[in-house]
């Protein structure tokens, strides 16, 4: 159950609240995000919810019986949007590409990167300064120099940054030059991370885990929004499968039942969904079909020179390709 409070709403009208939740059989989670303050009842006592909705400061009550209450569409219908200034706006209703090389590599890259971005209207620029690796051997990134460098560079573009957080000591740094963190697939359970990223007003796109059912991806934005910040959406990029032709199975299934299930916006990365460079692009057209909010895929000059996951980047060619397609495909999908 979400009991949505009234923005003014005195201490004593909230402990009153609370006692109430309590009597009526169950415990109480407080929740304060930039939007709103909330009381979250878990328990299975079916109620007569209009007990609470008269209650001095309380604004709504809704019963949302899944595991996962604050991110559910069960009770918030109008769909999150996300809003990173200068006219860029994720939602629903809008297709936001997000596109650059894995790994941010070197100022000479960051600049043809948002040179090729610029040229062909994309507003928010992916790079991974801090790097999860397989082997400890490859290149992990550059740190957060190479975030500076890139900041100053996309500014001058008006282009927005999305980069990844590792750990949490990383975050404050992050937040100073990057416009949203990513939460990677290795640590979308990670919940110290997602405890601390709840704390901070930055957007966050959060990445299925790469064995993660669509619940638990639920339940970890859960965390970060039942933490304080609202300023979520959901990422499917593949999940790991028995299958061997391929790097990941993308669930596209995934995205409809994501789309019903939460009012978070639903981006798609078809790059690390199927880790081959050749099938990016179908897999992307079907993800704006089956109805994605965005898309965040990956591009670099020359491919076969990434520092890292070449095999599935596209070269500017093909990435302007894609993005012709991608928005062709999107009026399509808005004219049925
Ligand atoms: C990435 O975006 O480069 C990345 C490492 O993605 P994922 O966490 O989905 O593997
Ligand atoms: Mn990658």
């Amino acid at each position: 159950m979400i009991i949505q409070l009234e923005q003014g709403i005195s201490s004593q009208e909230a402990n009153k609240i609370r006692d109430k939740v309590n009597s009526l059989g169950f415990k109480t989670t407080d929740v304060i995000t930039q939007r709103c303050k909330y009381i979250i009842g878990i328990g299975k006592k079916e109620i007569d919810i209009r007990q609470l909705g008269g209650m001095a400061g309380v604004s709504d009550v809704h019963r949302v019986s899944d595991a996962y209450k604050l991110v559910s569409r069960k009770w918030r219908v109008k769909p999150t949007e996300i809003d990173l200034g200068d006219g860029v706006v994720i939602r629903e209703g809008d297709f936001a590409m997000m596109a650059g090389p894995c790994s941010i590599e070197s100022e000479e890259q960051i600049v043809q990167v948002l040179e090729h971005l610029n040229a062909n209207g994309v507003r928010i620029m992916r790079g991974g300064v801090y790097k999860p690796r397989s082997s400890p051997y490859s290149f992990r990134g550059l740190g957060i120099d190479g975030l500076k460098l890139w900041h100053e560079h996309a500014q001058t573009y008006g282009i927005k940054i999305i980069t990844e957080v590792m750990q949490s000591s990383q975050i404050e740094d992050l937040c100073k030059y990057a416009d949203i963190l990513q939460v990677g697939a290795r640590n979308s359970q990670n919940f110290n991370l997602l405890d601390a990223l709840g704390e901070v007003d930055k957007p966050v796109l959060l990445k299925r885990g790469i064995s993660g059912s669509l619940s638990e991806l639920l339940q970890c934005a859960e965390y970060v929004f039942s933490g304080g910040n609202e300023k979520l959406m959901l990422c499917e990029r593949g999940i790991r499968t028995y299958e061997t032709a391929y790097r990941n199975t993308f669930d596209l299934n995934a995205i409809p039942i994501l789309k019903e299930k939460t009012h978070l916006p639903v981006i798609a990365d078809p790059s690390h969904g199927i880790g081959v460079r050749a099938y990016v692009e179908p897999v992307a057209l079907a993800a704006v079909m089956a109805g994605a909010d965005g898309m965040i895929y990956e591009t670099h000059c020359t491919p076969e020179k990434a520092f890292s996951d070449g095999q599935q980047t596209l070269d500017f060619r093909e990435s302007e390709a894609l993005i012709k397609k991608t928005r062709a495909t999107f009026e399509l999908r808005k004219s049925f």
